[in-house]
């Protein structure tokens, strides 16, 4: 098996030909809006998170509105999406921070992103990414499972796993890869029974040719 530098870039190849356009599945319609989704996909899907959006973003359509939300109403709007006392004290504290602090915009650095509350490096990545264009390896569990099983990293923090990973490709490409490593983790390389006979990477993935008796959860 080729050296993990050597192979990803013919696993973004075909990844790329599979997935052309890997879009993040949250709906937004601007930085306020995706910074907020972010926070709320925490411990849930993103499509659970799109089923509350809209109500939320149209009773607070903006930082301003939204540092001056009642939490009580706010858990009301996020409450399916789980977690939402801490999910709703976050995004109100998140949108007070963007008035005080940046003027009621979304900040374009990670410094300044992780320090919102409810945003850890995977939430300012996406944001820097998806928003500013900005080189960005986003580490969730199924980007996580899938580049580990590609043997591209044998990390298990997230940081780490970052990290590791931005150091085998060239920054233009980080997003990009991130996104479709992210739909392959949901279309074929799943936690549980991963679909390798039909995975066009199998001949490039040392999980798959060593065929452990053991399935790696996420
Ligand atoms: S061959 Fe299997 S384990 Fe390897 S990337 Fe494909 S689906 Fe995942």
């Amino acid at each position: 098996m080729e050296y993990p530098r050597s192979r990803i870039l013919k696993i973004y190849d075909i990844l790329n030909k599979r997935y052309p356009d890997p879009r993040t599945l949250l709906h937004f319609r601007n930085p306020f809006e995706l910074l907020i989704s972010v926070i709320l996909s925490a411990q849930t899907t993103d499509r659970q998170v799109n089923e509350v959006t809209p109500g939320l973003f149209e009773a607070y359509p903006d930082a301003a509105s939204l540092s001056r939300a009642e939490q009580e109403s706010v858990e009301n709007l996020v409450r399916s999406t789980g977690f939402y006392r801490q999910k709703a004290k976050n995004i109100i504290a998140t949108a007070r921070q963007l008035e005080d602090v940046h003027g009621g915009a979304v900040p374009a650095g990670m410094d300044e992103l992780t320090r919102l509350p409810g945003v850890g490096r995977k939430s300012a990545n996406v944001v820097l990414g998806h928003i500013y264009n900005r080189p960005a390896v986003i580490v969730d569990t199924h980007f996580s499972r899938v580049v580990r099983r590609l043997g591209l990293t044998q990390a298990e923090q997230p940081e780490k796993i970052e990290k590791e990973i931005a150091l085998l490709l060239a920054p233009e490409f980080h997003t990009r890869f991130s996104m479709v490593i992210n739909y392959h983790g949901r279309d074929l390389c799943l936690a549980r029974r991963p679909k390798c006979g039909e995975c066009p990477l199998n001949t490039l993935c040392p999980w798959y040719s060593e065929k452990p008796a053991v399935v790696l959860r996420e």
